[in-house]
Formats: C-alpha cells, structure tokens, sequence
C-alpha cells in the first residue's frame, strides 16, 4: 500500500502551514479532482531517504446543509478512510476544545496509527502546555511549530519509523 500520511485538526490549529513545511519547495500539490479528493491537497514528503504522500484536510468546501462539525466529522472520516498515519494537530495554547475531544474520540476508535502533534510550540516556555493534551488518549504529543520547523525533524523520524 501507498504510504500516506493525513493531517486532521479543527480549523485553525497549523494543519497547511504543517503541510506546506512537510511539502517543502517540492509542493507537488497535485489537484483538486473529483470525488473524494476534491477538499483535499496532496503532495509529496521525503525524509531519510523514505517518500510518502502527504494529505491537508480542511479548508475548501463546506457543503451548505452540512453543520461545521459534521464537516470536520466528515473530513476525519476520510482520512481514516484514506491515510495509513493519521497526525492529529492541535494548537498548544488553544488547550482541548470540544472539536479536538470529538476527533481525537473519532481516532482513538478508528485502527490507525495516531501522532498527536501539539502545534505553535513556538519557544520552550510553551512546550509546559503541552502535557495537558495526554488527556486526549492518544499517547505523547509531539510538541513542534510548524513556523519556524522547531520539532519536525522529530516527528518525521517517529512517521517513518512506522510506515
Ligand atoms: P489550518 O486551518 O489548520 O490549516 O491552519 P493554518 O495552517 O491555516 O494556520 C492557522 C494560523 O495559525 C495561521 O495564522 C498560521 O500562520 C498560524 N500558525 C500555524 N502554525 C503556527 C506555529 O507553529 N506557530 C504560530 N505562532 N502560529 C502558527
Ligand atoms: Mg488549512
């Protein structure tokens, strides 16, 4: 199987900002098609000699009758569907909202491999905030700040460690 790798995460927390950095200046963006690509960008990582393909959720379209949750919802779900590696972002200083608990709910029941990444760890002061997100369930979050790279380095090792 193709090794792909999803971003999920209420609106707002770095999702394309995380993909933009994971896509670098190869930003391979391929399209926006049909069907169930059509809200979604996808591009291509390489790390360590190892590629993957790397899917941004959100964003696009909301379909009008849908309520912004059943579209976050709707997102999650395909990328379960899609993704072998799910990362899980959310906003360190932003703390667990409802959005997060539903989606990391969602996760925690779907059989996917699950990296809880704490965004916008932007100085070491914040990386305190962090341990609040254990409650989440879903293990140790990988504190980074997709502005400035700081901890992405540590994550892509842990993704391709288990692709
Ligand atoms: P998305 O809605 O989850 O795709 O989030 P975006 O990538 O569009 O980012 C939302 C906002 O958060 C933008 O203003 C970004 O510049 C900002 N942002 C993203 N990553 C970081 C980060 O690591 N640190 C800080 N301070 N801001 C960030
Ligand atoms: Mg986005």
């Amino acid at each position: 199987m193709a090794n792909i790798v999803a971003i999920v995460g209420r609106p707002n927390v770095g999702k394309s900002t995380l993909f933009n950095r994971l896509v670098g200046m190869r930003k391979a963006i391929v399209d926006e098609t049909a069907g169930v690509t059509r809200d979604r960008h996808y591009g291509k990582c390489e790390w360590n000699g190892k590629d993957f393909s790397v899917i941004d959720t959100g964003g696009y379209t909301i379909n009008s009758d849908d309520t912004f949750e059943m579209e976050i919802r709707r997102q999650v779900e395909l990328a379960v569907d899609e993704a072998d590696i799910i990362l899980f972002v959310v906003d360190v200083m932003g703390g667990i909202t409802d959005y997060d608990a539903a989606i990391a709910e969602m996760l925690r029941k779907s059989k996917k491999k699950v990296f809880l990444v704490t965004n916008k760890v932007d100085n070491n002061d914040r990386i305190y905030f962090s341990a609040e997100f254990y409650a989440l369930g879903l293990g140790d979050p990988y504190n980074i700040s997709s502005a400035s790279g700081f901890g992405t380095g540590d994550l892509l090792d842990a993704v391709i460690e288990s692709l």
